[in-house]
């Protein structure tokens, strides 16, 4: 028997149309590439759109055609999420700190049509232009009158555009897995890999973001994502901002310690989210400026492990809630949230923060299983560790136009391999023991290269550690502790080794520190692990 409910498509333009409706006069207040702060609401918003729409379809964008950004998180930016899905074609977000050849590698092999660009990254195009199929267009996203005196050819002015065209559109009824965006993820090794999400996919992972146990992202609360609308479609935010009507505050290009503090500050922000090392930048300028955020509520720290030292940084001095998570572009990107539950409310403090460091705990939707390397599943305990394999209707069923990626990706029953390794506990939080390309193979055991980053960036002195495993004649390989020294830090390698003992294990225990002044990074702020090697590749550890 079939149930008799309505058959109504979850599509983008749904949440979109709500928040213009419902939410007409809330904010979207954006810092402009510009200059000037700029402001309108939900409802002046949605009229741009569709101006847009109408601007598109002249420019001969039909369904599942791509449309590529290369944008910092402003207004402009956000129209064309919807814009663009919302007309049955595919947003194409590009994260413009990848290297110029995967930039040309992505945008040929997405085949996209226009691209929409920043005045910040117009260079970017500038330098790999000739590499482009000439009959894709550029968009500069500005005003006639900051128009840029470039070398790319024809190059169109958004304002220009979408000026003059009408605001209404009659949006076209679509299927709702039809494909929505695009992102590639930046992997540390080959060709990105282009992830392909639907409407559906979007439309769920944004009311799971809205949930309690999710972002928990509600239309009371006001919400700076400084996490990049080109990372993961800035892990789903503006989505969820629009289903519950939340007022947004974009950070365009500002993401020092500064420009987030002031728009925290000025805006009344209560929620925000990002990775790690922004979160080092503001907690400087904020120790440092005797700030206080009154009305910051939750920070959401992901991308990269939290740690212990920034969950109590946040709790002590700002009074706010640190909520570690973790996910991937592969998964849209919400995994797991380490909310604590009822029955843990009597736990002392430090029980707690052994969990609150953790990754968390899967939110509906995402189901997970560690497996060994035949592929049997592996105990929820805390303490077995394995490869982690998800499952769920925003996971990826295989990469776009990639079979031969697509097929080491997923075990016998469809679940995606991550190429994480963890341990999941009796409580189900999940915790990263490492990537499983860098785990340290030490006489036969693994040792995770995070834990003991996450000790070095305890101290003080320490600003950033990379561990990486260095061949060893008779364990295989050893830990190498790689730190550049916050400013003024004196620490020496015997005061770091002495940190580590009672907290891992002996063995464990690097067998050497070694001080740089820079670590390398990939385009989404993580360590890059593989130059790392390359660089200590014939490194001898001491005797
Ligand atoms: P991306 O697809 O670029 O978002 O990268 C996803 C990868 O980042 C994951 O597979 C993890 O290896 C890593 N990652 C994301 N969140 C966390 C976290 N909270 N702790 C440790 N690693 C994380």
């Amino acid at each position: 028997m079939r149930g008799m409910m309505m058959d109504m498509p979850l599509t983008t333009t749904s949440l979109i149309e709500h928040a213009a409706r419902y939410h007409g006069d809330t904010e979207i207040v954006s810092r402009t590439i510009e200059g000037p702060i700029h402001r309108y609401t939900y409802g002046e918003s949605y009229q741009r759109i569709k101006k847009l729409v109408n601007a598109l379809g002249d420019l001969g964008v039909g369904e599942g055609d791509r449309v590529a950004t290369l944008a910092w998180n402003g207004y402009r930016h956000f129209e064309l999420y919807f814009a663009v899905s919302g007309m049955g074609a595919v947003c194409h977000t590009i994260n413009p700190r990848l290297f110029g050849d995967q930039i040309i590698y992505i945008i040929n092999h997405a085949k996209d049509k226009i691209i929409f660009v920043d005045l910040s990254f117009v260079p970017v195009l500038e330098g790999i232009a000739e590499q482009l199929d000439a009959s894709i267009k550029i968009v500069v996203m500005t005003d006639q009158e900051h128009m840029p005196d470039s070398k790319l050819e024809n190059s169109l002015c958004f304002e220009v555009l979408i000026d003059g065209q009408s605001d209404s559109y009659d949006w076209p009824d679509f299927e709702e897995n039809t494909a929505s965006s695009l992102c590639y993820s930046s992997g540390t090794t080959g060709n990105p890999k282009a992830v392909l999400y639907s409407h559906r996919s979007t439309v769920l992972h944004a009311m799971t973001a809205c949930a309690t146990d999710g972002l928990g992202i509600s239309g009371q609360d006001i919400v700076l994502p400084v996490v990049p609308m080109f990372h993961v479609n800035a892990w789903g935010i503006p989505y969820a901002c629009a289903l519950s009507g939340a007022k947004l505050v974009f950070p365009g290009a500002g993401m020092d310690g500064a420009s987030v503090c002031e728009l925290l500050e000025n805006e009344g922000v209560t929620f925000t989210a990002g990775v790690p090392t922004v979160w080092l930048l503001l907690l400087g300028y904020i120790s440092e400026n005797k700030k206080k955020l009154p009305d910051l509520e939750r920070v959401i720290v992901g991308g990269a492990a939290v740690p212990q030292s920034m969950i109590e940084a946040f709790e002590n001095d700002l009074d706010c809630r640190c909520i570690h998570a973790w996910g991937m572009t592969e998964m849209s990107p919400l995994g797991t949230l380490a909310h604590m539950k009822n029955n843990m409310k009597d736990m002392t403090p430090e029980d707690q923060m052994a969990y609150k460091v953790k990754q968390g705990r899967p939110v509906y939707g995402v189901d997970m299983k560690i497996v060994d390397d035949n592929d049997a599943e592996l105990p929820h305990d805390g303490k077995a560790f394995g490869e982690l394999l998800v499952r769920g209707p925003w996971v990826t069923n295989g990469y776009y136009e990639d079979e031969e990626t697509s097929a080491d990706s997923f075990d016998a029953d469809g679940w995606f391999r991550t190429g994480d390794v963890s341990t999941i506990d009796e409580r189900g939080f999940m915790q990263i023991v490492d990537r499983a390309k860098d785990v340290i193979k030490s006489g036969g055991e693994w040792i995770s290269s995070i834990e003991l980053e996450n000790i070095a960036v305890g101290h003080p002195d320490i600003a950033e550690a990379g561990v990486i495993g260095v061949a060893h004649p008779k364990w295989d390989e050893r830990p190498l502790l790689i730190c550049v020294k916050s400013d003024g830090g004196a620490v020496t390698e015997a005061e770091m080794l002495e940190m580590y003992k009672g907290k891992v294990a002996d063995w464990w225990i690097p067998n050497q520190v070694v001080f740089i002044d820079e670590l390398p990074h990939t385009a989404t702020g993580k360590i890059r692990k593989t130059e790392l090697r390359k660089i200590f590749a014939d490194h001898k550890l001491p005797a």
